[in-house]
């Protein structure tokens, strides 16, 4: 019988990491995983959506360029295309492969089930082995929710793994749900050409964010041409004869009747309506490993789950289910059991891929409030900026909110162009507990969209140099 200090369980952002982390502190390690290494994220979520984006950004700058005097006609080859971003996806797993090995992780195939208190049994295409361990931790993450009567195994009816690995661009895309997944591919597939009509059940997209940091974003999408449906849902789908299918909408509050359905004729549907836990698969409840009522598996700010030696990370262990989220708790879940001390993290930066980009962290200004302090906020818009202006962007803002009092950085969100990258400025200031005035005193070099940063803690701070449009 194999026996390990820690058993990790999944191999996506969050368990590789933890495999890795635990392996640096000494620990012997086996991580296991059913499908490739590198999990849901590597494979099939942030990396290929971001190779396809950034390549349909390229196509929609460059067909969008006249009035810098660049005209061109763009032809896409699709195939090579895709071929290219898989081969982007095979070179970072090779390197998960590499790391892990390079820190004395044993990787394993196979589905692992906790079948005593420090067994499991791993299974592998009909053979069982059976794995000693001190500590487990489970990292098995999320599968995308399935809508009734729309199911994955229709060819027509994607989810996002499946939209990521279209052979072809759909002329038409219907896509249901306008979150996350929903606004970032339907922005990529707009870009490629095609028509694309979101469902949404709620009365905006991305509603988990601001009307403010939204704007631009719906700007973009109308010039975009793309459509949405608010406040309804996808009931049903039917196949049209000629290889489309048609999708029948109703409204989300269902008080209506029949002649509030619509109907939307497509090649596709994209379903992208959240993600559940996968805590169903590891024997987790027969160990009497504690979920809530969605299935996440409950635990504390170290991982810890109500099971003494098992700890849970990464979707599994609840929102937000964000890759680099899962990462950082699968590093504090293995030092913990190291009996290292680490300082889990104060603030978890969340970031969005659609044009323009939005990046967030921290508190906003409400919950600045409902948490006691008494905000003041700084906002520097990137019409303002000369080296958005020189990029073709002029749509969007840096946000700072601080505690008014002491000046500390609580939050701050950005929309605009590499909001995904200025993020980390802000996140770095809030988890360090830096001032407005740490900010506005750092030379930002110039021409730079970091600038705006600084600009933002001016405004704050009741000085801005280049606005003064608060
Ligand atoms: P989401 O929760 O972001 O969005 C789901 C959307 O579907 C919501 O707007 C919701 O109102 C809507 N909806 C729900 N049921 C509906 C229905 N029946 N009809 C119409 N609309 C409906 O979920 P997602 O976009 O599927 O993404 C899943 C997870 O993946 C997210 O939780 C996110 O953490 C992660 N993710 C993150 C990123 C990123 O960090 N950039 C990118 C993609 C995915």
């Amino acid at each position: 019988m194999q026996e390990t200090d820690v058993l990790v369980i999944g191999g996506g952002p969050a368990g590789y990491v933890a495999a890795i982390r635990a392996g640096q502190l000494g620990r012997t390690v086996t991580l296991v995983d059913r499908g490739d290494i590198g999990g849901t994220c590597l494979n099939h979520g942030c990396i290929p959506s971001k190779a396809l984006i950034d390549a349909a950004d390229d196509v929609h700058s460059i067909r969008n360029a006249e009035d810098r005097g660049i005209e061109a006609d763009v032809a896409v080859d699709f195939d090579q295309l895709t071929q290219w971003k898989d081969r982007v996806v095979r070179k970072l797993t090779k390197g998960v492969e590499k790391l892990c090995k390079a820190n004395g992780v044993t990787l394993q195939q196979g589905t692992a089930r906790l079948v005593d208190d420090h067994r499991a049994e791993i299974s592998n295409d009909g053979d069982i082995e059976t794995v000693a361990f001190d500590h487990a931790i489970v990292a098995t993450g999320s599968r995308p929710i399935e809508l009734p009567g729309f199911s994955f195994d229709d060819e027509p009816i994607l989810n996002a793994k499946a939209a990521l690995d279209l052979e072809e661009v759909p002329d038409e895309l219907v896509v249901v749900g306008g979150g996350y997944i929903g606004m970032e591919l339907s922005t990529m597939f707009a870009k490629l050409g095609t028509d694309v009509t979101i469902v949404e059940m709620l009365d905006a997209p991305l509603p988990r964010y601001s009307d403010d940091l939204t704007r631009p974003v719906r700007k973009k999408a109308d010039k975009l041409g793309m459509s949405f449906q608010f406040g309804r849902v996808a009931a049903d789908w039917e196949q049209t004869g000629d290889g489309r299918i048609r999708i029948t909408t109703e409204p989300a509050a269902d008080d209506a009747g029949e002649d509030a359905l619509e109907r939307l004729t497509a090649d596709k549907a994209l379903i992208a309506v959240g993600r559940s836990p996968v805590s169903d698969t590891a024997g987790l409840d027969a160990r009497g490993v504690e979920r809530e009522d969605k299935g996440f598996v409950e635990t504390d700010d170290l991982g810890r789950t109500n099971v003494d030696h098992v700890f849970a990370t990464g979707d599994v262990a609840g929102e937000p289910m964000l890759a680099h989220e899962g990462s950082a708790a699968g590093v504090v879940a293995a030092e913990t059991i190291a009996g290292a001390a680490p300082a889990p993290p104060r603030t978890v930066p969340s970031v969005v891929f659609t044009d323009p980009e939005i990046g967030t962290v921290g508190l906003t200004e409400s919950e600045a409030s409902e948490q006691g302090h008494e905000p003041t906020t700084g906002k520097f818009p990137f019409r303002a900026s000369g080296r958005a202006l020189t990029a073709g962007e002029r749509d969007g803002f840096v946000k700072l909110v601080a505690d008014a009092e002491s000046g500390t950085l609580l939050g701050g969100e950005v929309v605009g162009p590499e909001a995904s990258e200025l993020i980390a400025e802000i996140g770095l200031a809030v988890e360090q507990e830096l001032t407005l005035s740490d900010v506005a005193t750092t030379v930002h070099a110039h021409p730079t969209l970091s600038e705006a940063i600084m600009e933002a803690a001016d405004c704050a701070l009741g000085h801005p140099i280049h606005t003064f449009d608060r």
